[in-house]
């Protein structure tokens, strides 16, 4: 392992530290490097900008997990790449990062990340990305992450915003009354949060989250200090998809006509 068996010069000492202890903090509570927002700009006079190079190089993951857009086949790829083709499918997928800002009313169609900056507005959204990441405004129209989509902040969302994503993490400072509107398979609950809700996932209601509802699910995980008021079932989780068979055996044709009359379908 490089960064073990290299001992820290005095010169990046602190950045060799800085690295420990975000290890430490990630250790205690794993979440996926999307979900932090960007690290706001240092104030002047007290920037260290060689610390936090440092720090983000060495964090960096090597893998990336893609969700095609097409049929929703989940694969990992190694290292920086354009593109790629979706093993199952074989639908070309493009690694578009997308940094919106201002008024936007282009759609994105990317299997990269689409961040929704804190002074964007899309008055009719149609997004989708691998993950989303909003901070800015979204009037109307639809968001579709098929890995992570992230909400920060209360009015990120107009009555007729549809979201779709796989895993939706809603930050600290949300305040979301659920709908129908809004689908994923897992949530993570970091704001404030009601309505009725029901999935086959996970449910992760944060220490700083709230959740006042109806909520069933077959997993769910509350930290030391977060919320939940209202009825809760756990259900066990849905049986899983049987795999196509690649080659199903064909049906032995019935040899006489009685036979086939008697056939009874369904119950
Ligand atoms: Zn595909």
């Amino acid at each position: 392992m490089a960064k073990s068996s290299r001992k820290p010069s005095a010169g990046d000492l602190e950045g060799y530290y800085v690295f420990k202890a975000a290890a430490r903090a990630k250790d205690k509570g794993p979440r996926p490097a999307s979900e932090a927002p960007p690290a706001p700009a240092p104030p002047p006079g007290r920037s260290e900008p060689t610390v936090k190079g440092h720090f983000r190089s060495t964090a960096m993951p090597t893998k990336h997990e893609v969700v095609c857009h097409q049929c929703g086949r989940e694969f990992q790829i190694t290292g920086k790449t354009t593109h790629t083709f979706c093993p199952q499918c074989r639908t070309r997928l493009e690694f578009k990062e997308v940094d919106i800002e201002g008024e936007w009313l282009q759609p994105v169609l990317t299997s990269g990340r689409v961040r929704i900056g804190p002074r964007a507005v899309l008055p009719d959204a149609d997004i989708v990305a691998n993950d989303i990441v909003v901070e800015g405004r979204v009037e109307k129209g639809r968001l579709r992450a098929t890995r992570e989509l992230h909400l920060h902040r209360a009015d990120a969302l107009g009555e007729e915003a549809v979201l779709t994503a796989r895993d939706l993490f809603l930050h600290a400072g949300v305040d979301l009354k659920l709908g129908e509107a809004y689908t994923a398979t897992n949530y993570t609950v970091g704001g404030s949060v009601e309505g009725n809700l029901t999935t086959g996932g996970r449910v992760h209601i944060e220490a700083a989250g709230g959740f006042r509802g109806a909520l069933a699910c077959p997993h769910l995980s509350v930290d030391e200090g977060g919320g939940l008021v209202g009825t809760v079932k756990i259900v066990p989780p849905p049986p899983p998809a049987p795999k196509p068979d690649p080659a199903p055996a064909p049906k032995p044709a019935p040899t006489k006509p009685t036979a086939a009359k008697r056939r009874r379908r369904g119950p």
